[in-house]
């Protein structure tokens, strides 16, 4: 039998006073994001931002001392937006993509080219964004843009490959399905009802498929010819050339990307907070952990990041000044450490605000009191409102970690 050695509760809740704003389209003050792009004073290198005729957004990074050149591309569409025929698409898609284009159609050209030029390239899919990247000697990143924009004019998405990369999304599933942190993420999606974000991800070999009514290639294409248009691009690059070289480059490999002019794909659906909220989720981990999580569901408040009111709470949430939950409930000698944060678009138009508590054997057995702790806390944090000495505070310790921001 297996033993359970610890504990999670979850509650789901809407935590109103986190943010009043009720969708994601609310405008965003100009005032709060401009198009001036604010560098770090520690930080020297050349930039600029640039959109192209077909709207792809660029930003460019320049610097002489850059070891190696590099580019990331990004496409506004996830696992949200699977067909619920073949879901795990838009993964499979990233691995197809791969495996050469109309001018380099070798399916192990592009590794070999990165291998040979000192490169790495990678990518990944989450739910509402596929992010493509690479890095090269600085020699090489000419024909690794060229090689590298051209998965987003011409790809082969060759369907004698289909079996090798599905495969390839069932290991990563297969190994993924062990880990606590998927475990969790798919209960706290369960209790969403209909909403997009409660679904499989990933993909499996279950999943994808030729079906009854759905042909795994003939989707692939499809998939890939609605979605992957310019306009819900981003292009990322950084090298050692002086800017307007960059942005040559920028406009002669991205430029021709064709624009289909497409909505970007956004998540509506409202949840029923009556079923989805107020739960307590008893689940066993595969690691040893005692852990008590409470996971309210936000909504989507980017729009309002320059005022960081994420950031607010859970820095009250957190702290370990006399009387908070942090420092009553350590002296007690049941929590080891209490830490909240927050993941504003965790699920498209709504997000999570985590509690996260790790447990003493003493704090096993007190759960509900040190829930009923953090919730009361919560209760004053709503009744108190903001206050502008905190508020403050947090500027401060921003504006420092800005000031001497490490190049990355
Ligand atoms: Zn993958």
């Amino acid at each position: 039998m297996k033993k359970i050695i610890g504990f999670s509760a979850i509650a789901l809740a809407v935590l109103s006073g986190c943010s009043n704003t009720a969708s994601v389209s609310v405008a965003p003050q100009a005032s709060l994001l401009s198009d001036t792009l604010v560098v770090s004073p520690n930080d020297n290198r050349e930039y600029k931002t640039l959109k192209l005729a077909n709207y792809i957004e660029v930003i460019l990074v320049s610097d002489p001392g850059a070891e190696k050149s590099a580019a990331a591309l990004s496409v506004g569409v996830g696992l949200l937006h699977d067909p619920m025929s073949q879901q795990g698409m838009a993964h499979y898609l990233e691995h197809m993509l791969f495996l050469g284009t109309d001018r380099y159609p070798d399916t192990k050209g592009y590794s070999d080219f990165m291998t040979k030029n000192g490169g790495a390239h990678n990518a990944y899919t989450w739910l509402d964004i596929t992010n493509y990247m690479f890095k090269i000697n600085n020699d090489a990143f000419d024909e690794g843009l060229d090689r590298f924009a051209d998965f987003f004019k011409a790809p082969k998405l060759y369907p004698e490959y289909t079996d090798k990369e599905k495969n390839a999304v069932n290991a990563e599933w297969s190994m993924r399905r062990e880990m606590d942190f998927f475990g969790q993420f798919k209960l706290a999606r369960k209790m969403m009802g209909d909403h997009p974000a409660n679904r499989f991800l990933i993909g499996n070999l279950e999943t994808l498929g030729d079906k009854e009514n759905s042909s795994l290639h003939k989707e692939t294409v499809d998939f890939y010819n609605k979605y992957y248009s310019s306009n819900i691009m981003k292009v990322a690059l950084i090298s050692n050339l002086p800017i307007a070289e960059m942005e040559q480059k920028a406009q002669k490999y991205f430029a021709d990307i064709k624009n289909k002019n497409i909505e970007k794909p956004t998540v509506t659906a409202k949840l029923d907070f009556d079923n989805a909220g107020g739960k307590r989720v008893f689940y066993a981990p595969n690691e040893d952990v005692k852990q008590l999580q409470l996971d309210f569901t936000i909504a989507n408040n980017n729009s309002e990041f320059a005022l960081k009111p994420n950031r607010f709470v859970a820095y009250l949430l957190s702290n370990e000044m006399p009387g908070s939950p942090a420092q009553l409930l350590r002296d007690k000698g049941w929590v080891s450490q209490l830490s909240a944060s927050a993941a504003p678009n965790q699920y498209g138009n709504y997000g999570s605000l985590n509690v996260n508590v790790e447990l003493t054997d003493e704090g096993m057995k007190n759960r509900d009191e040190i829930v009923a702790t953090i919730m009361q806390y919560i209760d004053l944090i709503k009744k108190e409102g903001v206050d502008s000495k905190y508020f403050n505070e947090i500027r401060t310790s921003l504006n420092n970690q800005f000031k001497f921001l490490e190049k990355g």
